[in-house]
């Protein structure tokens, strides 16, 4: 179990170097396939020695060997919590780990696993794009949106009514981001932008009816509570731009872990 879990954290890790690198070079228009990494400030090439997640960050103290300029938090921050992650999902598929065999020898973990890592380095990406530039980037919402439809047509096939139930959710999930629409034309795009609309039509999928309407009400009560706290801690005011895919990344996870416990308090467990 403890080799599972250090091997998953490892491969967390070295994931989460990679998707720095799509980050950065996401938010800038280049190509993350080609050429070297870079320092951010004296642009020399970063050697092997250089790339190792976390410890390198650690032995060079947060500084570039060659000018000395501060390294970005955000290179031990998305590594460390992808490395987390990754982890958590690997311990929520298969409690008790693959002691004794192969890992392929478990197709359907193996496919659990990498579909849920996938979609969760896209969030990440996201996350931390919206996080650092209010940017909500297309590529991984694609591919939330294209993991979304996977899983609508998933639900829909074990359901026995394929064509109808793939209807119905896939309506749901457009409601949801109509009413995420409307509220950003409305207010101009002041309360949410347009990439919010999108990512919030990809997690509804994701998620399905009736976790997608819990997702979209969390995310509102998550982001109210945190610009609440904000403005007690006068770390804002009403006119700052608080990004707001964070808030529908938040809340689908707590709706998905959650839903059930909130439909049955608030006396709405017939939509189970
Ligand atoms: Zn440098």
């Amino acid at each position: 179990m403890i080799f599972y879990i250090i091997i998953v954290f490892i491969f967390g890790l070295v994931v989460g170097s990679f998707l720095n690198v799509v980050i950065l070079r996401g938010n800038r228009g280049e190509s993350f396939t080609r050429g070297r990494s870079r320092c951010e400030s004296c642009g020399k090439e970063l050697a092997w020695f250089e790339l190792i997640p976390l410890l390198s960050f650690a032995l060079q103290r947060g500084r570039c060997r060659s000018c000395g300029a501060a390294l970005s938090r955000q290179y031990p921050l998305v590594e460390f919590g992808t490395g987390l992650f990754f982890t958590f999902v690997a311990i929520y598929y298969s409690p008790s780990g693959v002691e004794g065999l192969p890992l392929w020898s478990n197709p359907r973990l193996v496919f659990e696993l990498t579909f849920a890592f996938v979609t969760l380095s896209a969030a990440i990406v996201i996350l931390v794009s919206d996080i650092r530039w209010q940017i909500v980037p297309n590529g991984p919402v694609l591919i939330l949106f294209l993991a979304g439809l996977v899983l609508t047509a998933w639900r829909a096939a074990v359901s026995g009514s394929f064509a109808y139930n793939f209807a119905i959710e896939f309506g749901f999930a457009f409601l949801v981001a109509f009413f995420f629409f409307a509220l950003w034309f409305l207010s101009k795009g002041a309360w949410m932008g347009f990439g919010d609309v999108k990512l919030v039509f990809a997690t509804s999928l994701i998620l399905g009816f009736p976790v997608s309407v819990a997702a979209a009400l969390f995310s509102f009560w998550i982001g109210a509570i945190f610009g609440i706290l904000l403005l007690i801690f006068k770390k804002a005011n009403l006119k700052t731009h608080i990004p707001f895919g964070p808030f529908i990344l938040l809340g689908g996870v707590a709706a998905f872990f959650y839903t059930e416990e909130f439909l049955l308090y608030t006396g709405f467990s017939g939509l189970l």
